[in-house]
C-alpha cells in the first residue's frame, strides 16, 4: 500500500452524502425537498435500546472497552447468528466495529496492494471501489446485472478470478440495486472456490433481515469449508436503525483476527461503551419494532414498484431485498442517468441517486431509496411523472 498524499487522492466518496448536503441547501432555502437518496431507516431507533444506551452512561460506562468490544456483546453476536441462521460462531472471532463500514476498510486494507486484484460488485456500494484504489490495487468490477435479478451470477464472477485476485466482495441483499442472490447461485459459487483457494472473501450482509415475498437470507457462514477465509460484514445501521451510532460487526477467520485487533488498537481504539450496551438490548430485546419496520418498507416497495412502472420511459423489476428500487431509465430520453438525478433535484425536488454513482455497469439506472413516508413516496412520483412528460 502506499501510504502517500497521492493514494489519499485516489480516495472516492458516497455521492449519497454530497447528494443529502445539497438537499439541506435546498430545503433550507425553502425549497421542498422529497429525499430518497440516502440509505438510512427514517425510523427511530426503537426505545428500548436508547434506554440501554441512557442507563450504560448513567451507571458510569464512560472508558475505553477492549478493542474487540465486550465480551457480552460479541456473545450476544454469536447467540443471534446461532438463532437464526443456525450456525455456529465463536465470539472470540466476533469484532465490534464502528459501523459495518469498518470492516470493508480493514478486510481491504489487509489484502489490498499495487499488484493485487479485488472483485467487487458493479453496481455496488462505492466505497467498495473507493478502498480498493487507495491500496493500489486493481479494482475488477463483477457485473450485476437487471436481467439476472440483480443477483451474483457465480460463473461470471468465477471467471474473472485471476492468480492475482486476493479478495472477492460479494453483498445480498445489495445496495443500490435490491438484488439478493440465490441460495443455488452462492452454493455453486463456492463449490467454485474450491479450486481457487488463493481468494479470501467478504460477505457484506448488512441487509440480512431485509427480505420480501417470502426471501430467506442465505448467509456465507453456513458454508464450513470457507470458514478459513470468510469476512463477515454485518451491523445493527439498518436493522435497528441505527445509523448514526455507529455500530458494527465482523466475523473473522482465525488467522486474521489478531492483525485488525491490532489495527484497531491503532486506529479507533474501541466503539463507545454505551452504545455496545444498546447492541445488547438491540440483538436480546423485542424483535418488533424490526418487523414492523420491514412491514412498513414492504408496502413503499408496492408502492415505489407500482409508480414507478407507471412513469413514461421507466421500468422497474420489484427488489427482493434492502430498501432500494433501482429503475432502469435509458428510455427516459436522458442518456446520462446522473444528469436525470440532478436535474430531478434542482428541477423537480426530488433527490436520488445516480446509477453510476454505484459503478459503470449503473448507467441507465437511478436508485431510489424508500426510507421515507408512504405520503412523500407518493408525491416523489407524481413530481417525477410530470417532470419526465415535460422534460425529456
Ligand atoms: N454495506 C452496505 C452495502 C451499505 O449500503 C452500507 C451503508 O449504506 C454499509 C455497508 C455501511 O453501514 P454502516 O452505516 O454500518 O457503516
Amino acid at each position: 500500500m502506499l501510504t502517500t498524499v497521492a493514494a489519499f487522492d485516489r480516495i472516492g466518496e458516497e455521492n449519497a452524502f454530497a447528494v443529502l448536503a445539497r438537499a439541506t441547501t435546498l430545503a433550507a432555502q425553502g425549497r421542498d425537498i422529497i429525499n430518497l437518496g440516502i440509505g438510512q431507516p427514517d425510523f427511530r431507533t426503537p426505545e428500548h435500546i436508547v434506554e440501554a444506551a441512557v442507563k450504560a452512561l448513567k451507571d458510569g460506562q464512560h472508558g475505553y472497552t477492549p478493542s474487540v468490544g465486550i465480551q457480552p456483546l460479541r456473545e450476544a453476536v454469536a447467540r443471534d447468528l446461532h438463532k437464526r441462521f443456525d450456525v455456529e460462531v465463536d465470539p472470540g472471532l466476533v469484532m465490534i466495529m464502528p459501523g459495518g463500514k469498518v470492516t470493508m476498510y480493514a478486510a481491504i486494507l489487509l489484502f489490498g496492494e499495487p499488484g493485487a486484484e479485488i472483485l467487487y460488485p458493479d453496481p455496488g456500494f462505492p466505497i467498495y471501489r473507493s478502498m480498493i484504489e487507495y491500496t493500489g490495487a486493481t479494482p475488477i468490477p463483477v457485473p450485476i446485472r437487471e436481467e439476472n435479478g440483480f443477483a451474483f451470477s457465480a460463473e461470471e464472477t468465477l471467471a474473472l478470478i485471476t492468480p492475482k485476485t486476493r479478495l472477492l466482495i460479494i453483498n445480498s441483499p445489495a445496495n443500490p440495486t435490491g438484488g439478493v442472490t440465490p441460495k443455488a447461485e452462492i452454493d455453486k459459487l463456492v463449490k467454485g472456490l474450491a479450486d481457487h483457494p488463493h481468494v479470501a472473501l467478504m460477505s457484506d450482509e448488512i441487509y440480512d433481515q431485509f427480505l420480501f415475498d417470502g426471501e430467506r437470507h442465505q448467509t456465507l457462514l453456513a458454508y464450513p469449508e470457507i470458514r478459513d477465509r470468510l469476512i463477515l460484514l454485518n451491523g445493527w445501521s439498518k436493522t435497528y436503525a441505527m445509523t448514526g451510532w455507529r455500530l458494527g460487526y465482523s466475523i473473522w477467520p482465525q488467522a486474521l483476527y489478531d492483525k485488525v485487533r491490532k489495527l484497531s488498537v491503532n486506529a479507533w481504539s474501541c466503539v463507545n461503551a454505551a452504545t455496545q450496551y444498546a447492541g445488547i438490548a438491540a440483538l436480546e430485546g423485542p424483535q418488533e419494532p424490526v418487523a414492523a419496520m420491514l412491514a412498513e418498507f414492504d408496502k413503499r416497495r408496492r408502492l415505489v414498484v407500482e409508480g414507478l412502472n407507471a412513469l413514461p420511459g421507466v421500468t422497474c423489476a420489484k427488489p427482493k431485498g434492502a430498501f432500494y428500487a433501482f429503475p432502469n431509465v435509458s428510455r427516459t430520453g436522458w442518456t446520462s442517468a446522473k444528469a436525470l438525478a440532478s436535474a430531478l433535484l434542482e428541477d423537480a425536488g426530488v433527490a436520488t441517486i445516480g446509477g453510476p454513482d454505484f459503478g459503470v455497469h449503473g448507467e441507465g439506472y437511478i436508485r431510489l431509496s424508500y426510507a421515507n413516508s408512504a405520503e412523500n413516496i407518493a408525491r416523489a412520483l407524481e413530481r417525477m411523472g410530470a417532470f419526465l412528460s415535460e422534460r425529456k
